[in-house]
C-alpha cells in the first residue's frame, strides 16, 4: 500500500503577538509549488490595513481577500490559508472540517490566547482537529526571555482590540504575571522540606 497524497491536512501556526506568525505563513506560501492553487483570506474584523493582503510586521506581503468570520464563500482550492484565525466562529470550524473532507490543505495562523490568557475564540477547538500545531514564541519586551503571552498595555476591556506595539507587548510567563518564578520555586522548595 502506498501512502496517499498529503491532503486534508490542517496546520495551525500560533503563539502570542510579535512571534512571527504572519512571517511564517508567508514563507509557507512562498514554499509551495508555483502551480499550486492558493487562496488566502483574512476575517473582516481586522481593520488595521485597507487591503486584505497578509502583511508581516517587517513589510512582506501576499495577496489575500476579506472573508466573514464564518468563512462564507470560501471554496475548495489546493491550499487555503487564513490569517487572524482567532476571529473565526464555530460555523467556520465546521466549514474547515468540510473543506478538509474534500481534500483541501489548510493553514491557519492566529493567537492562541487573548490578553487575559484565555483560549482565543475557537482556537482550542481548532488545535484539537489540526494535524499539526506550531507554537511560535518571540522575545519578552521586559526581560528578553521567551515570550508566550500578549500583554495589553492599555486598560481597554474589549477582547478584540486591534492594535500594534503601542497597545500590546510580548511577555514571558513571569513578566506577564509580574512574578519572580525563581523566588516562587524557592518558597515551594522550602515548603516541601
Ligand atoms: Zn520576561
Amino acid at each position: 500500500m502506498s501512502p496517499k497524497p498529503n491532503m486534508g491536512n490542517l496546520t495551525v501556526i500560533t503563539g502570542p503577538m510579535f512571534a512571527g506568525k504572519t512571517r511564517s505563513i508567508i514563507s509557507c506560501i512562498q514554499g509551495l509549488p508555483a502551480k499550486a492553487q492558493v487562496k488566502a483570506y483574512k476575517p473582516t474584523v481586522d481593520t488595521r490595513y485597507d487591503t486584505a493582503d497578509i502583511i508581516s510586521h517587517n513589510g512582506e506581503r501576499i495577496p489575500a481577500q476579506w472573508v466573514d468570520t464564518d468563512l462564507n464563500g470560501v471554496s475548495l482550492s489546493d491550499f487555503i490559508v487564513v490569517d487572524e484565525a482567532q476571529f473565526l466562529t464555530l460555523e467556520a470550524v465546521y466549514r474547515i472540517q468540510n473543506l478538509l473532507q474534500q481534500g483541501a490543505s489548510i493553514t491557519l495562523a492566529g493567537l492562541d490566547l487573548d490578553y487575559l490568557e484565555r483560549p482565543f475564540g475557537q482556537m482550542a477547538l481548532i488545535f484539537s482537529i489540526a494535524s499539526s500545531v506550531v507554537k511560535l514564541t518571540g522575545t519578552c519586551a521586559q526581560c528578553g526571555g521567551m515570550s508566550t503571552r500578549t500583554f495589553r498595555k492599555s486598560n481597554h476591556k474589549e477582547v478584540t482590540l486591534i492594535g500594534g506595539s503601542h497597545t500590546y507587548e510580548p511577555r514571558c510567563y513571569s513578566c506577564y504575571h509580574g512574578v519572580n518564578l525563581a523566588e516562587k520555586q524557592h518558597h515551594l522548595q522550602d515548603a516541601l522540606e
